[in-house]
């Protein structure tokens, strides 16, 4: 057998057998890998204004295959504009920063120790781009943004943009007091939702997100139903153009038809399932939260622990660096997964239909305490069905 089919069968084999927890990860319908894999992953398609034309023949159902995604996802987000064509989370804030601030300009982000996105630190993004980044005030304890700090920023910044949105994400934002001081200094709102794409779909996180932010975006494959990719959106349409002449030849050429196809069919899952799919997803972190919390591991923010997909775990050894790395692996060894930074996730196993958090707390405590549960975890691993899709 070809080498990489026998890595990835043996991938698909080991991934069918454990429980996945990790809060960037979630599992495609068989339609949306279909399409995935199917013969559209090696054409073009580039629809080219100047000459009314596609560049390439034979790309009707292309063409329509990237009409119909963008139709969709304006329907199930709510907004004018949708942008379907991204290759991912970060290349979307690419995409929207390079189209909204000029250089030298100032954004205000939420740092990296409060949960924030590391691309938006110094170093990254704001570096490649010629903006300066400054921390956009937080109150970590409660999971909320200081207000108070906020105003004083804002009049020795003036920024351009307030970037919202965190990779270690439990709660939705005061979006409308953020709409109201962005307004007072003229700055954009921007939201970058990566995480919790699939939890806005769904109507469960920040469901005023369309309304009181400029722009938003996030990846499609976290919460989200899709393969990897980015979805961008705004009401406003100059905005929109802006993004758009952003796009080919300048962040990216092709743009992947078969994953647009994939992320088009994850747009029509959504539409028929999200809610159902994204209450449950927020339910079964809190609960988890809550039993994990009951049985001596260290959840952070008891009582209300989560209102998104993922859960924090408290550092306890304060002199170990590689304390979530150890409980990760002590984790992996009985087939249980989840990151080395300390997040738990609900997204992929509300989807495969685990709804018992009281026995997954179970086998999460009983592995830390080095009890060997490896059989057990794969006895459900290996019986669990996934939901909300057509099938
Ligand atoms: C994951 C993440 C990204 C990057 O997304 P990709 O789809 O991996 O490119 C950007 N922003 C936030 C807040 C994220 O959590």
């Amino acid at each position: 057998m070809n080498r990489f089919l026998e890595l990835v069968s043996k991938h698909d084999q080991y991934r069918k057998k454990v429980i996945n927890l990790q809060a960037s990860e979630n599992v495609m319908s068989p339609d949306a890998l279909k399409c995935l894999g199917s013969d559209m992953a090696s054409r073009y398609s580039l629809y080219e204004p100047a000459i009314k034309s596609d560049a390439y023949g034979g790309t009707g159902y292309s063409e329509e295959v990237l009409h119909e995604t963008e139709k969709l996802a304006s329907e199930v987000f709510g907004t004018r504009f949708s942008e379907v064509r991204s290759l991912g989370g970060h290349i979307s804030a690419e995409m929207v920063l390079l189209s909204i601030v000029k250089k030298k300009e100032n954004i205000l982000s939420i740092s990296e120790a409060d949960g924030g996105y590391t691309g938006y630190q110094t170093g990254y993004l704001p570096e490649m781009f010629c903006f300066q980044n400054y921390r956009l005030p937080y109150k970590k304890e409660v999971q909320e943004i200081d207000f108070e700090k906020l105003d004083r920023v804002m009049k020795s910044t003036k920024p351009k943009v307030i970037m919202l949105g965190q990779s270690f994400f439990l709660k939705p934002y005061d979006l409308k007091h953020v709409r109201d001081i962005a307004d007072d200094y003229d700055s954009m709102v921007v939201y970058d939702a990566s995480h919790v794409l699939g939890l806005v779909a769904g109507k469960a996180f920040q469901e005023d997100i369309a309304k009181y932010s400029d722009i938003f975006f996030g990846s499609t494959h976290k919460t989200f139903f899709g393969p990897q990719g980015g979805l961008i959106f705004t009401d406003n349409e100059e905005i929109y153009n802006r993004i758009e002449k952003n796009i080919t030849w300048r962040t990216m050429d092709n743009y992947h038809i078969s994953r647009v196809a994939s992320i088009g069919t994850a747009l029509s899952e959504m539409k028929q399932f999200g809610k159902e799919y994204a209450s449950s997803v927020v339910a079964n972190s809190g609960k988890l939260g809550k039993f994990l919390h009951e049985k001596g591991f260290p959840v952070l923010y008891d009582p209300w622990f989560s209102y998104s997909h993922q859960l924090h775990i408290a550092k306890k050894e304060k002199d170990n660096p590689n304390e979530f790395l150890d409980m990760s692996r002590k984790l992996e060894k009985n087939g249980i997964i989840i990151d080395r930074e300390g997040r738990i996730g609900t997204a992929e196993i509300t989807r495969m239909g685990m709804d018992d958090m009281e026995k997954l707390s179970d086998l999460i405590v009983r592995s830390i305490q080095g009890e060997n549960v490896r059989a057990e975890v794969e006895g459900i691993a290996l019986n669990l069905k996934m939901r909300y899709w057509m099938g």
